[in-house]
């Protein structure tokens, strides 16, 4: 039965079938090819050798060099500079793909988009072509330098200094938990440059090259998981930085370092929803097959209903990626959704590996079992990429300002 009457509903259904005409929940067939593509090059290359990796903590050179010649790497950089020019969209569906497959190998790669967004939000011509154009001709790293040991969601807490004398900036300062940093070609390196002025006013952003005098990279740091990526702190001492490779101009750089999330935050995001549905079907396979009490443990609703919550999460977790996503290669600003997508994803993760694990029981508490492994991976997602809390205040201040500013809605469409 209808609520509304036909005659006293507010829009006709002609009406409403054209408003909806704008929203699409399915992947053109390029896209689809492609998702197939990163699931076969998943499920045949990384899949094999994830467990190894993170045992040794060996970085994946070999995986990362076919995944760069299949163009999964440095997804944004432009045909202009040699590359793919992928949307956020695209790079999201790549991106989950290598996650079901090892998001410790799969976070080296994404740690190229990160480094390379700023460049993507603010370089110049010519800084584009020599820094992204050379990634397009050969499979190197690059590492995005913001946190440091005294200031992670702290932006504005940063201590790292430039100075400028004559054409040059002296750069000096620690930053820490810098991913892929072991083996980055060139550094983006948020530094303060005024003392004394607002967040926004008072740091710049510099591509500073890895061989530059000056620079120390710590050991690899041993996390507990996504192990086969590397992390490090890095020292700058005295670092000279030609003028020639500061993005945009002096004090723009705060913005510049956290628009760069409005793109890399849907990725990361993304990658948790790939874990998330690799914890699933894991656990969906071994519930089908282990029994107790004379049937599989499928069968007890107290099993399938952890399957029934997980996919609930992980499709609710994908639209809101797509969604981000997408806003952003339309040109709509989405930080806010990034941030719900970002935030959903990672707790959908960690709480999709946890009830994997006990889905396995003992065995879930092995090694020899693939969850152990995405649940330690999982625990980062929180973490990273501003944890949860930092993702919280973004879109607890966008509901303000939108309540301020007399949305007629807020969030939604
Ligand atoms: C494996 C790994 C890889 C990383 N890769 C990179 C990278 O490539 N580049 C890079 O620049 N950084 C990287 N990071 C750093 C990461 O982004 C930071 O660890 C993260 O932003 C949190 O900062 P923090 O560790 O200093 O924690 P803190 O900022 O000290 O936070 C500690 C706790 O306090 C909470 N908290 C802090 N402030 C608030 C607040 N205002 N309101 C509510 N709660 C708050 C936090 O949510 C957290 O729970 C990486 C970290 C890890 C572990």
């Amino acid at each position: 039965m209808n609520i509304l009457s036909r005659a006293s509903r507010p829009i006709s259904s002609h009406a409403l079938r054209r408003n909806y005409s704008g929203l699409s929940f399915s992947l053109s067939d390029e896209q689809k090819s492609m998702q197939e593509m990163v699931r076969k090059f998943a499920r045949e290359e990384i899949v094999p050798v994830a467990a190894e990796h993170d045992l040794t903590g060996k970085y994946p050179t070999d995986i990362i060099k076919k995944a760069w010649e299949l163009g999964l790497v440095n997804t944004h950089i432009g045909p202009e500079y040699g590359g793919m020019g992928l949307g956020v969209v695209d790079s999201a569906i790549i991106s989950e793909e290598l996650g079901w497959g090892c998001t410790g190998i799969q976070t080296a790669i994404e740690a190229n988009n990160l480094a390379e967004a700023p460049l993507i939000v603010a370089a110049n011509d010519a800084q584009k072509k020599k820094y992204l154009g050379r990634m397009t001709e050969a499979p190197l790293m690059a590492s995005y330098g913001v946190t440091e040991p005294g200031a992670g969601s702290d932006v504005a807490g940063l201590r790292t200094t430039a100075v400028k004398k004559g054409n040059e900036w002296i750069l000096n300062g620690q930053k820490m938990w810098i991913t892929n940093c072991g083996h980055a070609n060139w550094f983006f390196v948020l530094a303060r440059t005024e003392e004394n002025a607002s967040p926004g006013k008072a740091f710049t952003g510099f591509i500073v090259d890895g061989d530059s005098p000056g620079i120390q990279r710590g050991r690899k740091e041993i996390n507990m998981g996504q192990r086969a990526s590397d992390t490090r702190g890095v020292t700058f001492e005295d670092v000279v930085v030609p003028e020639e490779n500061v993005l945009g101009t002096p004090g723009q750089g705060f913005k510049i370092a956290m628009n760069a999330f409005d793109i890399t935050r849907p990725l990361v995001a993304a990658a948790a929803v790939g874990l998330a549905r690799r914890a699933m079907e894991e656990a969906t396979k071994y519930s089908l097959e282990r029994k107790t009490m004379g049937k599989e443990i499928f069968k007890h609703q107290a099993v399938s209903f952890m399957l029934a919550d997980m996919a609930i999460g992980i499709e609710s977790a994908r639209m809101m990626v797509y969604r981000a996503a997408l806003m952003r290669d339309q040109g709509e600003k989405n930080t806010w959704h990034a941030s719900i997508a970002k935030a959903l994803a990672s707790e959908v993760a960690n709480k999709t590996a946890a009830d994997a694990l006990q889905i396995f029981g003992g065995n879930g508490f092995n090694t020899e079992y693939p969850v152990e492994k995405l649940y330690r991976d999982a625990r980062i997602y929180t973490i990273y990429e501003g944890t949860s809390q930092i993702q919280r205040l973004v879109i607890s201040r966008g509901i303000a300002d939108m309540a301020s500013s007399g949305a007629a809605a807020i969030g939604g469409f």
